[in-house]
């Protein structure tokens, strides 16, 4: 980790949130929870943007959607998991740190769950599950983002691997990371929508609906 890196997350440890507690059990128990300085971007982004409906691919334990609705009380957040352990989890957590009500659970693969979360427009949608499914994910549910609303996707830079795909021994692995590279070209090509990368962390895209070029 660089110097920077390092700098600005001790400086963020001065405003850990009680959800920050999650982090130290993630971290051990392998689970893929967003990186600090990449949420900290997120929150900022949703004060600016200021959406009411968030659609969220990939809950795990529930520490991103529960970060995302604790920045104001008028987020509600739908997210779509379908590992039963993160579920029991997520719901464990949810109740914990009193997030029933914002958040609604929806259970099962997310290449299939069109119908369960169609009943509203969403204002954003993060995308964070299987990462070779990011387009999937994004074709599927992007009908039901408004206009002008944005579309985050994580870990756009998977590992380091996206940008040097030759270090990748694991034939899956070089699967994945050759979707991830498609994905992102198809995303900085896409006419509707205006995508900006940012290089934080495991890599962050950014997309606007129909904003201009
Ligand atoms: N957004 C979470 C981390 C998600 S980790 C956070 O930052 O706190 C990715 C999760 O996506 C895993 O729990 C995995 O089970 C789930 N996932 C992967 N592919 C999926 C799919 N097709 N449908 C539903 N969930 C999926
Ligand atoms: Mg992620």
């Amino acid at each position: 980790m660089d110097k920077n890196q390092l700098y600005l997350l001790e400086l963020h440890k001065q405003t850990d949130s009680r959800i920050e507690s999650l982090r130290s059990y993630a971290e051990q128990n392998n689970v893929p929870i967003v990186d600090r300085l990449t949420l900290d971007m997120i929150k900022q982004l949703i004060r600016i943007h200021q959406p009411q409906q968030i659609l969220e691919i990939g809950t795990a334990i529930g520490y991103s959607s529960m970060q995302f609705a604790s920045v104001s009380s008028d987020i509600h957040v739908t997210t779509i998991e379908r590992d039963e352990a993160m579920l029991t989890q997520a719901k464990n957590n949810r109740t914990t740190f009193g997030f029933n009500t914002q958040i609604r659970q929806i259970v099962g693969n997310a290449l299939e769950q069109f119908e369960q979360v169609n009943d509203r427009v969403y204002d954003m949608i993060f995308i964070d599950a299987a990462k070779a499914q990011s387009q999937k994910f994004f074709e599927l549910y992007t009908p039901l983002l408004k206009e002008g609303g944005m579309v985050i996707t994580d870990n756009v830079l998977y590992h380091g691997f996206v940008a040097d795909i030759d270090i990748v021994r694991n034939r899956n692995v070089r699967q994945m990371v050759k979707k991830v590279q498609s994905y992102n070209e198809w995303l900085m090509n896409n006419e509707n929508y205006t995508t900006n990368f940012l290089n934080i962390d495991d890599g962050l895209a950014i997309s606007i609906k129909g904003a201009s070029k």
